[in-house]
């Protein structure tokens, strides 16, 4: 194959400039490499050098860095406005946990380092005058669309588990393939998996169910999610038995994901543990199966997974919640949309709509049609918003302490009383004006 020309931005090319400016070998590396030649933009540039970590340091000495990972030989510069993550070239020692090379040794040539990378399409070089430093065949496998472990699989997995992940979570990014020894070395090595913290397993896991081939991956791959996921197991292949499904618990999940819109991480994930507790709740009578509080069985244990996940706070709870609340009925109409704004911010309504729908489409033929609820409900929220009207304690027209300057004693009784007129105002039984809502108090007191 010719070699590619890439077009490496202004402040990358400079930052190898100087390097070897200062008597030192520098190249872009990996994923930019990967995603140019694939016509894609990267995420980010960046770039492997002979130059020892103090080394660049000292060539960089009048820009910003940030010590990024210097034991691994790692500094991030920022040049011209682009952080560059500049590595040492490294072949690693031996791996003795399946996790972490117990000694990472700086290397002096460029090959050594290609040698180290996971993937036949991660381990490319580019250099601006040089061109394309590409070892292990990965143009080709960019060419068929393939992810291939560079050299032996087993042992590549075998020295770091994330790696299992990491091929099928690029599969589904990139919608490649996966080689026949890769494919294998995966689910054999699968456990491997178990070693691996939470964190990076997260991280990955992530890109994965966001990716074009997300709903592929996920259904080849189950056995290699279960590692880390285990309530999953159970929905695999579990039959529904009733005239509303047509697929497994399993299957259905996945139907529902590939008619997810967009890549937003919440949806995604919403949709992918929609119904994880059914397999708990099912219960079957002459009409056939039923999976009567599932929504709330799955929340919990949703979020009993994305804790152990170590995924934040926020993307948890909005998460869970969404599940929880996936298979409740909601009137179209401006109490029950009022009450939905009060327990969810409205892109979580937003992200609701989007989830019923997908979960609704993915019924049996005849039980497939999404509710118009479902394009009603966002044009009522908006017409709320447009009004101002009231949905929370935050927006009615009267406080704590206007409720204690008519006497009502501080404490719990306040809280009653508020909420009590914020459900009359919300039921539309009063309006929220002051004077209304404080006569009414008077009478509840
Ligand atoms: P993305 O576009 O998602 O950032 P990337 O290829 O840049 O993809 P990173 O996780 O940022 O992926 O890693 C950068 C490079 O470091 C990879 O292209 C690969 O060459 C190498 N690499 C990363 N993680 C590993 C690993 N666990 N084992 C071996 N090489 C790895
Ligand atoms: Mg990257």
């Amino acid at each position: 194959m010719t070699t590619p020309f890439i077009n490496v931005p202004a402040p990358a090319k400079r930052a190898i400039e100087r390097l070897e400016a200062a008597g030192f070998e520098a190249y872009a590396v990996g994923g930019c490499v990967r995603d140019v030649i694939l016509g894609r933009a990267p995420n980010d540039w960046d770039i492997t050098t002979s130059a020892r970590p103090e080394e660049t340091a000292r060539v960089f000495a009048d820009r910003r860095t940030i010590e990024t990972g210097i034991k691994h030989g790692t500094l991030t510069v920022l040049m011209d406005g682009m952080p560059l993550e500049i590595t040492t070239y490294r072949c690693d020692g031996e791996y003795l946990d399946n996790r972490h090379p117990a000694s990472v040794t700086f290397a002096s040539r460029v090959e050594e380092d290609l040698a180290r990378r996971d993937f036949t399409v991660n381990a490319m070089a580019y250099h601006p005058t040089r061109g394309l430093v590409d070892l292990f065949g990965g143009r080709e496998d960019l060419a068929a669309g393939r992810i291939s472990c560079v050299g032996d699989a087993k042992t590549r997995f075998e020295e770091d588990g994330l790696r299992i992940l990491r091929a099928i979570r690029f599969a589904s990014v990139l919608n490649f393939e996966i080689a026949p020894e890769t494919d294998r070395a995966i689910r054999e090595c699968r456990h491997l998996l178990s070693n691996i913290a939470a964190e990076r397993i997260r991280e990955e896991f992530c890109k994965l169910i966001t990716g074009v081939g997300a709903v592929r991956i996920l259904r080849d791959y189950h056995e290699v999610i279960e590692v880390f996921i285990p309530e999953l197991a159970p929905c695999v292949g579990f039959a529904q038995n009733t005239k509303y499904h047509c697929y497994d618990v399993y299957e259905h999940i996945l139907q529902s994901l590939a008619l997810v819109e967009g890549e937003d991480l919440r949806t995604r994930l919403g949709v992918f543990f929609h119904d994880i507790g059914k397999p708990r709740c099912y219960t079957e009578d002459a009409t056939g199966g039923h999976f009567k509080g599932h929504g709330d069985t799955g929340a919990e244990m949703t979020q009993g997974i994305m804790r152990r996940l170590r995924f934040d706070n926020a993307t948890t709870e909005s998460v869970v919640r969404l599940v929880s609340y996936h298979d409740r009925e909601i009137e179209p109409a401006p109490r029950s949309v009022k009450r939905l704004m009060r327990a969810m911010p409205d892109e979580d309504i937003l992200r609701l709509m989007e989830i019923k729908r997908c979960d609704r489409m993915a019924h049996a033929k005849g039980y497939d049609q999404p509710s118009s609820a479902l394009v009603e409900i966002p044009r009522i929220m908006r017409e709320i918003r447009e009004e101002d009207a009231c949905f929370s304690l935050r927006t009615l027209a009267v406080n704590g302490s206007d409720l204690m300057s008519i006497g009502v004693p501080k404490g719990r009784e306040i809280g009653r009383i508020l909420g009590a007129l914020l459900e009359a105002v919300i039921d539309g039984e009063l309006p929220n004006e002051r004077d209304t809502l404080l006569d009414a108090a008077k009478k509840m007191k």
